[in-house]
């Protein structure tokens, strides 16, 4: 059987599902997330479907979570989506249902779960999720669409990033076609508030290049609370550096409260997912996320992100 068929047997199947996505939402964890639980509630009115994961900071615009007791899972059906690896799921109660779908579109460097469907050439799970409702019986509502436009708009840089592929643009000009006000959730994802605009203005004032596009900058705990910004905020500041000519690769030092550092890694052109792989992390090859343990590891990754850079010029010049 076709794996989508596969899955869709399996939310016919099953009377109660419960959905989770990974830590630290993005538009496409909630919109694959929330975007699935909605076409399924649209489609099955009478199931129940739960999505869970604690809170989704900041883009409580798309969606909440809810709470679940523990004994819900005994018979239900559990579908991760967006979340290459298992220590990386929001609430790990995830694997003591009855059967488990992981949907992704991540490196497949973890295949967990009795099912798993990655396609890492699709822009975002919020694509799949249209592609498994489109080819299915499941039914797209109109709430669906805008969850997924956004999970799209999100994991791709509004349409900007090398993922962005002519089946990306048809599907999100079908999801247009459900009546969603596309320019209010463009604006809702890319607001900001006037803490980080002045915030951005640090991040440029203080970024390192190098002579090869190596860029980093450090946001430590103490700049942070200067300017009122909790590491939640600092998604929209991660893309800013991509913007200047003379950057190739960089990685955005995020000091935790508890001393160690958040890296978070995006690219041009050198492949990057490896290097968070090394430390702590992983993602796509172009965007990826690692942690470093203290000054000394964050020092190490970007002589790794430069010795990347320098690799990638000398073999494209
Ligand atoms: P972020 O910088 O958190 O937006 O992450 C960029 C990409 O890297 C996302 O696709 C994440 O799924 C992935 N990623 C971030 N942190 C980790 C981690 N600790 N382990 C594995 N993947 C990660």
């Amino acid at each position: 059987m076709e794996i989508l068929e596969e899955i869709f047997s399996k939310i016919k199947e099953y009377q109660r599902i419960i959905i989770h996505r990974h830590q630290r939402p993005d538009p496409d964890a909630l919109g694959s997330q929330v975007g699935l639980a909605e076409a399924i509630r649209f489609t099955f009115p009478n199931k129940e479907v739960y999505q869970v994961g604690g809170p989704v900071e900041g883009l409580e615009f798309l969606a909440e979570m809810q709470e679940i007791p523990d004994d819900y899972y005994q018979t239900a059906l559990v579908i991760v989506t967006d979340t290459a690896n298992t220590p990386r799921v929001s609430d790990q109660r995830y694997h003591t249902g009855d059967f488990l779908i992981k949907i992704d579109h991540h490196p497949n460097d973890e295949p967990y779960g009795d099912i798993h469907w990655v396609k890492t050439s699709a822009s975002s799970s919020s694509e799949m999720i249209a592609d498994l409702i489109n080819q299915t019986d499941l039914n797209m509502s109109e709430n669906t669409a805008r969850l997924l436009y956004a999970g799209i708009v999100g994991d791709t840089g509004r349409f900007l990033y090398p993922a962005t592929t002519s089946h990306t643009l048809r599907i999100a000009a079908e999801l247009l076609d459900y009546g969603i006000d596309a320019a209010k959730l463009n604006r809702e994802i890319e607001q900001i508030s006037f803490s980080v605009a002045r915030l951005s203005g640090y991040l440029y004032q203080h970024l390192t290049v190098d002579e090869n596009g190596a860029a980093y900058v450090y946001l430590t705990k103490e700049i942070m609370t200067e300017y009122g910004i909790i590491d939640a905020d600092t998604s929209a500041l991660v893309p800013l550096p991509g913007v200047i000519d003379e950057v190739l690769a960089w990685g955005v030092f995020v000091e935790q409260p508890e001393g160690y550092y958040r890296v978070r890694l995006r690219s041009k052109g050198p492949v990057i997912n490896q290097l968070a792989k090394k430390h702590h992390g992983g993602g796509h090859p172009l965007a990826s996320g690692a942690n470093a343990h203290d000054k000394k590891e964050a020092q190490e990754i970007y002589q790794e992100i430069q010795a990347l850079c320098r690799d990638f010029k000398q073999s494209n010049s």
